[in-house]
């Protein structure tokens, strides 16, 4: 058997990682021969996600493909499709994780619990005013498509900011998602895996940290009151049976005073599931390539109490990573995952995940190693390393 994955990012690379453990193959369609999983894996096309000629190369070597990241043609992947190439997901569910306005469109349609929003495509008029009486000042205008990190998603306090935003948005062809500020509690991610016919399987619903739209650490079980967790799964549950998933699905949703919300829709492994590398039985890379190939999925039970996951990101000041490792390794139960990327100021490098009985101290054992990686500790944050 054998996969295709385009994209060639982290992702692919923990992919292979597991594939290699089945005896699978896998071929990574990649930008660069930089590119993180170009350097483990051994067979490599070097393409842009969106070029025809390169999908149809890795298309010809593979029995299905799937997805590091979904800066993807849909258009084009759906062609291939209909010509009998496989894709997992397939990309009837794909477009809900690839367009955020078309993922509210086809939630909201189900009465699944949202932010308020209004969509505003490009030669559509607007009217910001009126957008801000209606959502509440500050709005968050997001890009529909091609966002990724809080890349693509603004915090305008005024009228004429908001109305630049969206018109920038619009001369670059991108659709405008704006929302209501919510008022988060707490952010927290579902994970959801499921096979072709509709077998599911889910991990326990974790807790996100952001700075900066930025995903900084996930832990398990966090603060959450257990039933706000059982009701986030069960809402990745549904969501994955709704727009028929096949693979991995991460949900990411906000706690709020007044009940939960869904932010939004990833279509493969995700950053808050790294955490299952270590802490679960069957980690989500394995269990997406499963479940792509239509083989049993794994257990997704705990193997431990607590989980924290802390992402390792570049500081400031030069290191030199060897001794960084040497350094981190230090915190013996530490579980040290790097992506083969140079050290550059804020570039995200790896993360750092700890098990054991108890939240605080996985929480500051997972921050120590990564720290001693070189993280820089927001200022955000409490951490006790
Ligand atoms: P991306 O696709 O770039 O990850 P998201 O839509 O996940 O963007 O937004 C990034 C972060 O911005 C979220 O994790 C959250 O912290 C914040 N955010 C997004 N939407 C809202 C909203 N409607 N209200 C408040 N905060 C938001």
């Amino acid at each position: 058997m054998r996969v295709g994955v385009i994209g060639a990012g982290q992702l692919a690379r923990m992919m292979l990682e597991d594939a290699s453990t089945l005896g699978i193959d896998v071929t990574v369609l990649a930008e660069s021969p930089d590119d993180g999983a170009a350097q483990t894996c051994t067979d490599v096309v070097i393409a842009s996600a969106t070029d025809e000629a390169g999908l149809r190369v890795l298309a010809s070597r593979c029995d299905v493909l799937t997805l590091d990241h979904e800066l993807v043609d849909l258009d084009l992947l759906a062609r291939l499709e209909a010509e009998g190439v496989v894709v997992r997901p397939p990309t009837t569910a794909l477009r809900y994780a690839v367009d955020k306005a078309e993922m509210r469109r086809r939630l909201g349609a189900a009465d699944l619990p949202m932010p308020a929003h209004r969509i505003v495509a490009p030669g559509e008029a607007f009217d910001t005013v009126a957008l801000g009486d209606a959502l509440g000042w500050p709005l968050v205008i997001k890009a529909a498509r091609g966002g990724y990190d809080g890349r693509g998603v603004f915090v305008v306090d005024a009228a004429p900011e908001a109305h630049t935003t969206i018109a920038e948005l619009h001369t670059a062809g991108i659709t405008a998602l704006i929302e209501e500020a919510v008022a988060i509690d707490h952010e927290l991610a579902a994970l959801v895996v499921r096979r072709p016919d509709g077998q599911m399987a889910s991990w326990p619903v974790v807790e996100t940290a952001q700075v900066d739209g930025v995903c900084r650490e996930v832990l398990l079980p966090g603060v959450l009151d257990p039933t706000v967790a059982d009701e986030a799964e069960a809402i990745g549950r549904q969501v994955a049976e709704l727009i028929g998933v096949v693979g991995v699905m991460a949900i990411e949703l906000f706690a709020t005073a007044s009940g939960l919300v869904i932010n939004e829709l990833a279509m493969r492994p995700h950053n808050s599931g790294h955490w299952t590398q270590d802490g679960s039985v069957t980690s989500q890379f394995e269990n997406h390539l499963r479940a792509v190939l239509d083989l049993p999925l794994g257990s997704t039970s705990l193997t431990a109490a607590a989980v924290a996951s802390v992402n390792v990101f570049g500081g400031d000041d030069p290191i030199d990573l060897d001794e960084a490792l040497r350094m981190a390794l230090g915190e013996a139960n530490a579980h040290v995952h790097l992506y083969g990327k140079s050290p550059r100021p804020g570039r995200k490098l790896g993360h750092v995940t700890v098990v054991g009985d108890d939240g605080d101290t996985v929480r500051s054992a997972a921050w120590s190693a990564a720290v001693a990686l070189g993280t820089p500790v927001p200022a955000e944050m409490e951490v006790a390393t």
